[in-house]
């Protein structure tokens, strides 16, 4: 007998549930972002105490970004290293550059090595894994209408005016635009840009 749409949503609807089982059984330990607030401050101290600054310099956006952390002798100051790992941010950011800010990286928990925004900042070993390196894998070459435009939906677009990032996630799509110098996108691309956003009165979100 032939299911109904009902009966297939409800089977998928099953199977998603029971793809994150692991996650249910253990979700009421892992530990809250806003329970860490006092484990936070100290450690937003001890931050400042090693780059001798202030917190006006703290919740400064401009100082965060001067003081990014972008070397493996700079981080082992903040977070524990073992040799092993000091070898392999080093391989991996020959080739996949890093770069986290002071306050992101004061969010990693010093002596887990699975901190999940440790995962997400400071480079894996597993990254030289990627045999095949496809710098572009969502194909962004094929949705760059126009200028520095990224449109994969239908009324919301990107656009990449900068490569500079604050800190640069270990899951990035747009690798391949990072490179090693920071720069803005040339003044020409940036009109191309809003001309075609002025063109597509489609597009509410940018
Ligand atoms: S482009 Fe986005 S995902 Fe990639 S490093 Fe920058 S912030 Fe992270």
């Amino acid at each position: 007998m032939k299911k109904t749409k009902r009966q297939i949503a409800l089977e998928r609807a099953d199977i998603l549930t029971k793809r994150i089982v692991d996650y249910l059984d253990i979700r009421k330990s892992i530990p809250k972002g806003l329970e860490r607030s006092e484990k936070n401050t100290q450690r937003k101290r001890e931050f400042l105490a090693i780059l001798s600054a202030t917190e006006t310099d703290w919740n400064d956006w401009h100082w965060q970004l001067r003081n990014r952390i972008r070397d493996v002798n700079t981080l082992s100051k903040f977070i524990a290293l073992s040799e092993a790992n000091k070898a392999h941010i080093e391989a991996v950011s020959r080739i996949f550059r890093f770069a986290v800010s002071p306050y992101y990286l004061s969010l990693i928990e010093p002596d887990d090595f699975f901190d999940p925004i440790r995962l997400m900042a400071l480079p894996s070993v597993c990254e030289l894994d990627d045999k095949k390196m496809d710098l572009d894998p969502m194909k962004e070459e094929f949705t760059n209408p126009a200028g520095c435009i990224t449109r994969r939906y239908p009324d919301r677009l990107i656009m990449n005016v900068t490569n500079e990032c604050a800190m640069y996630c270990r899951h990035c799509q747009r690798r391949r635009n990072i490179g090693e110098t920071d720069m803005a996108r040339p003044r020409p691309e940036l009109e191309e840009s809003l001309e075609y956003i002025r063109n597509h009165s489609e597009i509410r979100d940018v």
